[in-house]
């Protein structure tokens, strides 16, 4: 089993001092669908944002990034891009003046085999009803996301980073995200897909548990929802004991 992505210690503190993430250590493993769960606030963006050198994340404070074996740290994000590793970000981006079909052919340019129609279509778009208009505000954060996706096949990453994919989309069911992850994987590209939502990680072949700045576990996806149901739903809202004890265990 070849690791595609390996975090090591990685720490992140912001300019003003305050820790996000205290010591995250995390393996993908090459043709997965890894899911990260974890509460508001546990630090699963920051960690997104790290793995994907989004501008001001490229250098953790401490701890290491490895992507198929070369290291990111300081590394921008279009490098890592090319190194074939893509972030789909928790807001999605908008780029006023360009066409979702500009913006697919964009996103297939290194990917000759890519069929930006059939993308769309996989996203549950209608290309017709679609590859005229515009990336922007006209469009609804759903559809953004659904684009996104469709660019994401189009590029054919060998890592795609999932931020929250699953919020604010008007996916039908859990079935329908879970054959598109699918359908990504059989092409080639390993998921790291981030969610609060615990039934997303019912799709996954492994999953970890984040809280608090630290990945508590990884393991088997029904554990790991258990666990989470048991111990970070339960600590946040009435049992504030649990989350401490967690907490201290993992300092
Ligand atoms: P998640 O994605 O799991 O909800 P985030 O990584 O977005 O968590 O944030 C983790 C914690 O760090 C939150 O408490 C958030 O408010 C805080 N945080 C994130 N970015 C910054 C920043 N640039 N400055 C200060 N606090 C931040
Ligand atoms: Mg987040």
């Amino acid at each position: 089993m070849k690791k595609l992505l390996e975090v090591k210690n990685l720490k992140f503190k912001t300019e003003k001092g305050k820790e996000i993430l205290k010591n995250v250590n995390l393996d993908v493993i090459k043709g997965e669908i890894h899911v990260i769960l974890g509460p508001n606030g546990a630090g699963k963006s920051t960690l997104a944002n790290l793995i994907a050198g989004a501008s001001g994340y490229e250098e953790p404070t401490e701890g290491e990034i490895i992507f198929d074996g070369i290291t990111l740290n300081g590394k921008p994000i279009y490098e890592r891009a090319r190194l074939g590793l893509t972030i789909a970000f928790q807001e999605p981006a908008k780029f006023e003046g360009i066409t979702v079909e500009e913006y697919l052919k964009l996103s297939a340019r290194n990917n000759p085999q890519a069929n930006i129609e059939d993308c769309l279509k996989k996203v549950g778009l209608e290309p017709c009803e679609y590859l005229n208009r515009y990336v922007d505000e006209s469009l609804s954060g759903g559809e953004r996301k659904r684009i996104e996706l469709a660019s994401i096949m189009c590029m054919k990453p060998k890592l795609a980073v999932l931020d929250e994919i699953d919020s604010g989309i008007d996916f039908v069911s859990i079935d329908e995200i879970g054959n598109l992850f699918k359908t990504m994987r059989n092409e080639g590209t390993t998921l790291l897909v981030i969610t609060h939502r615990e039934n997303i990680a019912n799709i996954a072949d492994r999953a970890s548990l984040m809280c608090d700045g630290i990945i508590v576990e990884t393991g088997d996806p029904r554990q790991i929802i258990k666990k989470f149901e048991k111990e970070c739903l339960a600590c946040s809202v009435q049992n504030p004991e649990i989350y401490q004890e967690i907490k201290l265990k993992n300092q």
